[in-house]
């Protein structure tokens, strides 16, 4: 209401609009910095010795203002679990504003859990340590991973307590609050185009006006795109049509999306992250990984693992559901851009089609990259993975060990599983034979390619990470830090910085789960924190 001091805080719908203007408002009593990271830092430009000034901490919870910034929260909507959701926005997410590095590269900040917002529905704005610091750990290691995604340059606590309702016993739980700082070229998301399409005629402009904008600012090249003959393809029954993405800069732009959507989850189905909630509003425009909230690394390898307690038990977004609900958000996204007429009917068709190739190319390199492989086989990696599920294999130890098996035809059979031994537990005589049979057509496969074993070995290990953030590393970190103590938040952020290096003495963050991380409510996950 006019003059109300708080308007802008009171949830609401907030038509034809991409934004609404909002200051942090959350309240914080002596805040402290947990942790923050010199690589994004370095992105910014921003002098590490920035970190220890004695107000760092205040202009990164939000109580105190960046000076030149100019604080707004999206608007955006999303489908849920498969159902339209309407709109959603940042509820408790602020952007401070954007700066452009001495590269020329254009960065938004962005406090998350920093109070109300008009899109804040029923819920309070407010972030606690726990998800923070999975959040903030896990931005910089899917970058260390080499997988793109947004980024964490800090957290800081609030000093004030906040109140989570408890999943698994359902009681109300005080916990520490605290912020993250995030940090991307974008946080826009399927959902923010969504929005507006859905509104019907009212809002159809939007659509454009806001594709224009991001084509400009993210996808310069597709402004100024030459006639190609390359550029142009058939497409439906007998190539009934043409789509000439050339002369739909929209299309082009939809095509690169799906592609870069489709790279960045076969990266995913590399690695072993399960997203945990892939609903449209979580789809960054950019093909980023963005939203980290109930996500988690496979250890062992299970193809329905699914870390969000709130999924079950229909797993919609398990491990091996991420690829088919990548093309479905994709779909939702090019009927978006159908309803506002910037595509037609074959230009989605065709966007579509894309997703499904560039899936398949990157996955299938990926994989014959994380086996070492000449080429890739369809029916050795097809053999493995089953093997790997039926005796639940740790999906990222397996293949760092993988790389010390020798291209030598001449092992005898008895000798084969010996480098795999510390990765194949508890395996019984009839597994040990499967196995055994795989190694054999492994080793021969190898052998035909020539490539030196410790050539092989260097190029395998630095596709398959010794150090992924498993769910009970973060859950420990987070613990000490509950009780004040950060180091292992900062110890576990440099550990997964270079996933890929051997980083002797560090060799306890490789290892499996423990018993306790087992225990129901220990490492469990749902969407609310
Ligand atoms: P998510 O499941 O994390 O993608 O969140 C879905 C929607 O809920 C988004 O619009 C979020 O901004 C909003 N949301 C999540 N947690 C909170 C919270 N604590 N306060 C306000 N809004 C929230
Ligand atoms: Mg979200
Ligand atoms: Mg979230």
């Amino acid at each position: 209401l006019p003059g109300d001091p708080r308007a802008d805080i009171i949830s609401r719908e907030v038509r034809r609009a991409c934004y609404t203007k909002v200051s942090p408002s959350v309240e914080v009593e002596k805040p402290e910095l947990v942790a923050w990271s010199d690589s994004v830092a370095k992105l910014l430009d921003l002098d590490p010795k920035e970190f220890e000034r004695p107000d760092f901490p205040l202009i990164f919870s939000g109580a105190s203002p960046l000076v030149g910034g100019l604080p707004y929260a999206q608007c955006y909507g999303g489908h849920q679990f498969g159902a339209w959701a309407g709109q959603l926005g940042d509820g408790r997410a602020i952007t401070l504003g954007e700066l452009v590095n001495s590269q020329g590269k254009r960065w938004e900040l962005q406090l998350k859990g920093a109070g109300k917002t008009p899109y804040s529905r029923f819920a309070d704005g407010l972030a606690v340590l726990r998800s923070s610091i999975r959040e903030f750990l896990c931005s910089e290691a899917m970058h260390g991973l080499g997988i793109p995604t947004t980024r964490a340059l800090c957290i800081v606590t609030t000093g004030k307590f906040v109140t989570r309702d408890m999943f698994y016993d359902g009681n109300p739980k005080e916990e520490p609050g605290a912020i993250v700082c995030r940090v991307a070229q974008s946080f826009l998301r399927f959902g923010s185009y969504q929005i507006h399409a859905s509104r019907g005629k009212e809002d159809l402009d939007i659509v454009r006006i806001l594709a224009d904008y991001t084509i400009h600012q993210h996808f310069p090249h597709l402004e100024k795109m030459e006639k190609s003959e390359s550029l142009s393809f058939e497409v439906g029954q007998e190539g009934s049509s043409v789509v000439d993405l050339t002369s739909n800069k929209y299309a082009a732009w939809s095509v690169e999306v799906a592609e870069r959507t489709a790279s960045l989850i076969a990266g995913w189905q590399g690695v072993g992250f399960t997203h945990g909630v892939l609903n449209t509003d979580n789809m960054s425009i950019l093909g980023l990984t963005i939203d980290y909230g109930p996500f988690g690394f496979l250890d062992a390898f299970d193809p329905s693992y699914t870390p969000n307690t709130t999924d079950l038990p229909g797993r919609r977004y398990c491990f091996a559901n991420q690829p088919d609900i990548g093309l479905w958000n994709i779909a939702q996204f090019t009927t978006a851009l159908l309803a506002a007429n910037l595509i037609s009917k074959d230009e989605a068709n065709y966007t579509m089609e894309r997703y499904g190739n560039k899936f398949m190319d990157e996955y299938q390199s990926i994989m014959t990259r994380k086996l070492g492989l000449p080429k890739y086989n369809k029916q050795l990696i097809g053999k493995l993975l089953n093997n790997m599920a039926v005796d639940k294999v740790d999906y990222t130890n397996f293949f760092r060990a993988l790389s010390n098996i020798k291209a030598d035809t001449t092992i005898p059979e008895s000798e084969l599983l010996v480098p795999l031994k510390a990765v194949l537990l508890d395996i019984g005589k009839e597994r040990k034979e499967a196995w055994t049979d795989w190694v054999q057509t492994y080793i021969q496969e190898l052998a035909s390619s020539g490539v030196p074993d410790d050539e092989r070995k260097a190029a395998m290990n630095s596709a398959n990470p010794k150090y992924i953030l498993r769910n009970y590393l973060c859950q420990s970190a987070i613990d000490i830090a509950e009780q004040g103590d950060y180091e292992e938040v900062r110890r576990l952020l440099k550990v997964m910085q270079h996933p890929y290096d051997e980083q002797p003495g560090m060799e306890k963050y490789a290892r499996l789960p423990p018993a306790w991380a087992y225990r129901p409510g220990v490492c469990m996950l749902s969407c609310s924190s």
